[in-house]
């Protein structure tokens, strides 16, 4: 980064934080030549989103996955390509609040609300695959849950 004041490109960060409701970050640096202190502003448009597996690994987001597991969970099921289409923008747009990294359990569930409201089959299928449930117990808890906020959220549209 080179220092407004004089030019030099040595410099160091002193803090970074995200810009809230944003994936801008703001970055206070000091330039090592003339000690001057500036802000820079950074868009994280080129950095890879990346998905926080359950098991700690990471993997860049790759919308062509989420769309295939989706309609994978839609096979034989009156969703149309349109719908899915929706639903992956969607997420894809929500999740572009989180800088850098994104847990692949937001992913998930976000994806698991939306199914929700549209064929529960589907929803069934996609949490099978997708959250790692230790057993049917703690699945029929989940799709409880979601049911209730689900209706919940429904009775409140009326
Ligand atoms: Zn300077």
């Amino acid at each position: 980064m080179k220092c407004p004041f004089c030019g030099s490109f040595d410099g160091q960060v002193l803090d970074s934080r995200p810009i809230e409701h944003t994936s801008a970050i703001r970055r206070r640096r000091q330039c090592n030549q003339c000690k001057k202190r500036y802000t820079t502003y950074e868009k994280p448009e080129d950095i890879t989103l990346m998905v926080i597996k359950s098991d700690g690994r990471r993997e860049p987001f790759d919308r062509k996955k989420l769309w295939a597991a989706v309609s994978r969970a839609c096979v034989k099921r009156p969703v149309s390509t349109e719908t899915i289409e929706k639903i992956v923008s969607e997420v894809e747009s929500e999740i572009s609040d989180y800088i850098m990294e994104v847990p692949s359990s937001v992913i998930g569930q976000k994806t698991l609300q939306k199914l929700l409201d549209i064929d529960t089959v589907a929803y069934i299928r996609f949490a099978s695959v997708y959250n790692k449930f230790a057993d049917i117990n703690d699945f029929m808890t989940e799709l409880k849950k979601l049911k209730k906020e689900h209706d919940k959220n429904k009775t409140k549209k009326k």
